[in-house]
């Protein structure tokens, strides 16, 4: 069987392998490859082998092309760039707290405002879903870097906005030292963007299943109903007719075992990695709130936003959810800004208002 390597797929894994140590020559369908421990072990093949060959081809769905895509994105390049506003918006605060910020069931204070510096994190990741087909592609998430509050708007908004590109060692010590943290809720928010990416889809491969299960059904069916029709011909013996009938019996199962097979081919599993990143240092209005339910004070910083000319939304201190309505709840003699769904827990174990 010939396997017929895409020629692009070979240069690409030819330029990535020799960027990571491999040595490579390469064949008219193939490359000879001679690979430093570490990346065989990553690529799960021999040190020495042949990539795009039969025992490793080199095609769109294969594992092998899977991890070479790891590979490429699992040291993601940063870039740093600063967003500078020559006019931050000065005035009328207090109206979007009860728009685009509420704080349900509390008294809130503006009790200053000051012009500031925020991190925002855009992050673009890969994903590959494969089933009956594949399909791949690119998703930006932005994000708010010390809450984690994600930001639908921004991937849209930042590059309009000219910003300033530093080389990383120069980059402003303003930005969080540890970036693990933030792209860890990035890639929480990631399966559910891609989900929202692949609705068609998904949509495809389920009205494909359900057909190709209907069909299935249909043809057991009328399989079934043939050879009961059969059972009745006169010169069946009595174990022929036996056997017949225990073909008929097994049907159902038979019938069970081919769609999960079906369920099996469209079922979509789906890889994201973490593409790229990009930081952006970011000019913002800092607000001081003075929050007070049931006579507990707390105050709390929120920012607005000057690219998307509004509020950043905060973040739920128990499940991380980003909330533009806040719900406050004293616990313990210290309010918490929680979510709807997590307040209500909460006041639920009973240890709330007082
Ligand atoms: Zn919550």
């Amino acid at each position: 069987m010939t396997v017929g390597s895409d020629p692009e797929l070979l240069a690409f894994a030819g330029r990535l392998l020799e960027r990571h140590g491999g040595l490579i020559e390469p064949g008219e369908d193939r490359l000879l490859t001679l690979l430093p421990p570490e990346l065989a072990q990553v690529l799960e093949a021999p040190e020495e082998s042949e990539i795009g060959g039969e025992e490793f081809p080199l095609l769109y769905g294969s594992p092998l092309l899977d991890r070479l895509v790891h590979l490429a994105t699992r040291d993601a390049p940063v870039a740093y760039g600063q967003i500078n506003f020559s006019y931050l918006k000065k005035a009328g605060f207090e109206q979007l707290l009860g728009q685009e910020l509420i704080f349900s069931g509390a008294n809130v204070r503006l009790a200053s405002r000051a012009e500031a510096r925020s991190t925002y994190l855009v992050l673009i990741c890969h994903y590959v879903a494969l089933s009956d087909e594949r399909k791949e592609g690119l998703i930006r998430l932005g994000l708010h870097e010390g809450s984690g509050a994600l930001i639908p708007e921004l991937p849209d908004l930042w590059e309009a906005a000219n910003p300033q590109f530093f080389p990383v060692a120069k980059a402003p010590p303003h930005f969080p030292v540890r970036l693990a943290a933030v792209l860890k809720y990035g890639l929480q928010h990631a399966p559910g963007a891609v989900e929202r990416e692949l609705q068609d889809f998904l949509a495809s491969m389920r009205r494909r299943l359900h057909r190709d299960v209907k069909n299935t059904r249909e043809y057991y069916e009328a399989l079934r109903l043939e050879m009961e029709a059969g059972l009745g011909h006169p010169q069946l013996t009595d174990s022929q007719r036996q056997e017949r009938a225990a073909k008929i019996a097994a049907l159902p199962q038979e019938m069970a075992r081919k769609i999960t097979d079906l369920e099996q081919k469209y079922r979509v599993r789906v890889t994201i990695s973490a593409g790229a990143a990009v930081r952006l240092l970011v000019d913002v209005v800092q607000l001081l709130l003075e929050l007070e339910v049931h006579r507990v004070l707390r105050s709390v910083t929120v920012i607005w936003n000057p690219l998307t000319r509004r509020l950043d939304p905060l973040v739920c201190e128990s499940c991380r959810q980003a909330m533009e309505k806040v719900y406050p709840t004293p616990l313990h003699g210290r309010i918490q800004l929680l979510c709807f769904a997590c307040s209500r827990r909460s006041s639920g174990q009973g240890s709330g208002v007082s």
